[in-house]
């Protein structure tokens, strides 16, 4: 079991106030909140070994070198990587998807197919509208239900052996929808097609095994798993990274340059130009050590508490809707007020110290699905309280109140 007042202690931002309110933080979907020990491991690199990595000879280079590639190693043994080469540091998903897309526009031709899924954020449809542009190639969409589940029969009928990329998030951050990607990983491998899974969501909750899930490509953010903000992961087999081709030239990518030819570095640093986000890809690390010491198992056992509670209190609000009711999901719950805009009830909560998201979470597809501008998000991580889910249950009263 979790010991929530001691991990809440890790926190520093937690005890601070928002309005003369103490803040209760609910928008851990969009970035979450970050532990007094990954603090600490910023403060200490820029006080102790700022340099830059793989190139210098001095000391502090070398310490920096050989931090960053642990916290590669860190994010393998995570992930359950077979090669710690197969994890390339990016800036987060967008970054991880947009290398990768624009991979594949040297893989495919005209009249190939992509599927993508209709919970997708928009970092998730933008980069295969582009790459489709750009190869003639042509977007499928794995429509969902009312509850907000993908429907697999429809998924079942799209694939076939023109599609080349299969390409769904791992968890809805609009609506918390777990999906099942074993099963279209598995779909997609029998018709010869490859599969990327966008894991930004589902790496606050789930500790994901590439090699069981047998996936192709896994993509996650730092900053949603208690990391900083800019650094990110890309998954990908090793025959796959071979196969693409890099994505942005410059230092670090290279084995030998001239104005003839030049011939790239081998994996990780094929896809890794320029200086990275050093620190933040040793805090990275830092930040899975965190939580995989909490225990990723304590930690989806007590958010599911904390969803079943947030739902059951809302649920008594009159008025209230709940988007998003699969059987399978996550601690996010969006949610409108009858007849209320969501930004209003947003600014209502933030004058009493309470975060959430309005609006359509990057996600305008389901929105217009729902045929509603946009929601109310609370999304809940372990270091939140039952307490809390009182307070905004109370401050969701008051908003309806005070509008209507
Ligand atoms: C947050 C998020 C992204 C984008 O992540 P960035 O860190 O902003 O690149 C993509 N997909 C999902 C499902 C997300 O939740």
């Amino acid at each position: 079991m979790l010991d929530v007042s001691k991990i809440r202690a890790d926190f520093p931002i937690l005890s601070r106030q928002v309005n003369n309110k103490p803040l209760v933080y609910f928008d851990n979907a969009a970035t979450s909140q970050t532990p007094e020990v990954v603090i600490d491991t910023i403060v200490d690199y820029y006080s102790n070994y700022n340099a830059n990595i793989h190139r210098g000879v001095h000391t502090l280079s070398q310490e920096a070198t050989d931090k960053y590639e642990i916290a590669r190693q860190k994010i393998q043994a995570h992930f359950n990587a077979k090669f710690s080469h197969e994890i390339i540091f990016t800036s987060g998903t967008t970054h991880s998807i947009n290398l990768v897309a624009n991979g594949f526009s040297a893989l495919l031709k005209a009249g190939d197919e992509i599927i993508v899924s209709a919970l997708e954020h928009h970092s998730n449809i933008v980069p295969w509208q582009m790459l489709c542009e750009r190869t003639g190639a042509i977007l499928k969409v794995i429509p969902m239900n009312q509850e907000g589940e993908l429907i697999m029969e429809t998924y079942d009928k799209l694939l076939s052996n023109k599609t080349k990329l299969v390409f769904v998030n791992h968890i809805s951050n609009a609506l918390g929808t777990i999906n099942p990607i074993e099963y279209i990983i598995e779909k997609a491998h029998a018709v010869g097609a490859a599969v990327l899974i966008d894991g930004a969501q589902s790496c606050p909750h789930i500790k994901p095994d590439v090699q069981a899930l047998d996936v192709d490509f896994y993509v996650a953010s730092a900053h949603k798993v208690c990391g900083p903000t800019g650094v990110g992961m890309l998954y990908g087999k090793e025959a796959w990274l071979n196969k693409l081709p890099p994505y942005q030239g410059g230092g670090e990518m290279i084995a030998e340059v001239s104005f003839e030819k030049t011939t790239y570095a081998d994996l990780p640093h094929k896809f890794e130009a320029g200086t990275p986000n050093i620190c933040g890809g040793i805090a990275f690390g830092a930040a899975l050590d965190y939580m995989n010491a909490i225990g990723f198992d304590n930690i989806a056992t007590y958010e599911n508490e904390l969803l079943a509670y947030a739902t059951e209190k809302l649920s008594t609000i009159e008025g209230l809707k709940i988007y998003g009711t699969a059987k399978h999901k996550t601690s996010v719950i969006s949610f409108n007020l009858e007849g209320i805009h969501p930004y209003d009830v947003g600014t209502i909560l933030d004058k009493l110290g309470i975060a959430v998201r309005t609006g359509h979470h990057c996600a305008q597809p389901i929105m217009d699905f729902f045929c509603i501008p946009g929601t109310i998000r609370a999304s809940f991580a372990f270091y939140n309280t039952k307490e809390e889910i009182d307070i905004l249950v109370a401050g969701v009263k008051k908003a309806k109140m005070m509008l209507s």
